[in-house]
């Protein structure tokens, strides 16, 4: 079978890694030649994924194709699935997903608990709901790890806001923030994973480490396995799916947000769970049998972040130090550069006491820095 995968990131080349035990015959299409998936598939397509011409001619003598990424040519994907190429997730639910303000209407009509929300045009449109502070604002196409994401508390803080057209939505009181991830099947089975727990760096706005599984009542767990599968059936398309959800300070579970591929907060299931992620994905993809979700140990994902004041070759400072960690896993993304608050890597490690795995967490995250040769 020959599978594409739109986006040559890190998480295509994990996918990509993944796909090497099975005979897929594998195709990337991105536009930098340097890019995290480029040396690890069969064919390197260098091209644009938001462009229809550049989507429509990858994908046209492909079997299936997947994303790692939502931002794609929505429009070439529908074509494509009218010509018969298996698209995962289907181009209609990658279309929900990618604009927050269809996706929060999604939720709306079909009974998902998300925060209450008012759709807005532009800055003076938003600045005329000053009654629904405080708020999260949040832009309807484009944003990524916090960009294109505002905490609006008071009314004086909308004249930051900005200027296109996005959802105002109420903010959570947060207890916690957890992710699940679910598999559908084209059969219409499901597979659920264990839910994981983020820790956020307030500065970055990004995951500071993850563990998994989430320390959280059952019943809260429950509630959010519920609503995880709800969400997914309500889809009605075959593929992987990560659901982010706030537990407020009520125990109450709301819907964040939901990425339609594999996704950072299942790094930890390629050693902490019988069948990663990216192993479930290429069943879907195959039409083999769904894996087991299992958890083989806890374990805790640490990112590997630009450090400030660096841009430049990128060094790797305690890495030796980290590796002598036991059942501690070192995840480097091959990206030659690195600029503060880049993604370049993360760490997995497990342990079956989850005060020691927060320990080791912490240490890890300590001890790794990513740095250039010269400051900038
Ligand atoms: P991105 O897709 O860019 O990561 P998110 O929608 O996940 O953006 O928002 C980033 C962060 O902002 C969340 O992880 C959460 O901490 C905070 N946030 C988002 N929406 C809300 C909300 N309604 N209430 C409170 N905090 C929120």
């Amino acid at each position: 079978m020959k599978v594409g995968i739109l986006g040559g990131g890190q998480l295509g080349r994990m996918l990509l890694q993944a796909a090497a035990n099975y005979t897929a015959e594998t195709y990337v299409l991105e536009n930098d030649p340097g890019c995290p998936a480029a040396h690890l598939c069969h064919h390197f397509v260098l091209g644009d994924i938001t462009s229809y011409d550049a989507v429509y001619d990858f994908g046209k003598g492909l079997d299936a194709i997947t994303i790692e990424i939502e931002s794609v040519n929505v429009d070439a994907l529908e074509q494509l699935e009218k010509e018969g190429v298996r698209i995962y997730p289907s181009p209609a639910a990658i279309r929900i997903i990618k604009n927050k303000i269809v996706q929060k209407q999604f939720y709306k009509d079909h009974g998902i608990p998300s925060s209450d929300f008012v759709i807005t045009q532009n800055r003076a449109n938003t600045e005329a709901h000053a009654d629904f502070l405080p708020a999260v604002h949040k832009i309807g196409e484009g944003g990524y790890d916090g960009k294109g994401v505002q905490v609006l508390n008071t009314p004086e803080d909308l004249v930051n806001a900005f200027d296109a057209p996005g959802v105002l939505e109420k903010k959570v009181a947060i207890q916690k923030e957890i992710a699940l991830i679910v598999a559908q099947h084209t059969d219409g089975s499901t597979a659920i994973y264990p839910a994981s727990e983020m820790m956020v760096n307030p500065a970055l706005n990004l995951l500071d480490y993850q563990i998994s599984p989430a320390l959280i009542p059952e019943k809260v767990l429950w509630v959010a396995e519920a609503v995880a599968i709800k969400l997914v059936k309500a889809l009605q398309s075959p593929g992987l799916f990560a659901i982010e959800m706030f537990i407020d300070i009520n125990g109450e579970v709301w819907v964040n947000e939901t990425a339609p591929r594999v996704h950072n907060s299942g790094h930890h299931t390629i050693e902490a769970n019988h069948c990663s992620q990216y192993d479930m994905l290429w069943r879907i993809i195959l039409g083999y049998p769904l894996g087991n979700t299992a958890p083989i140990l806890p374990a805790a994902i640490i990112n590997i972040i630009g450090a400030e004041g660096h841009s430049g070759p990128a060094h790797y400072e305690g890495l030796e130090d980290v590796l002598k960690i036991d059942n501690a896993f070192v995840h480097l993304y091959g990206k030659k550069q690195t600029k503060p608050g880049r993604k370049m890597g993360h760490v997995t490690v497990m342990h079956s006491n989850y005060h020691d795995l927060t320990h080791k967490a912490n240490k890890i995250r300590n001890i790794l820095r990513v740095v250039s040769g010269s400051k900038s």
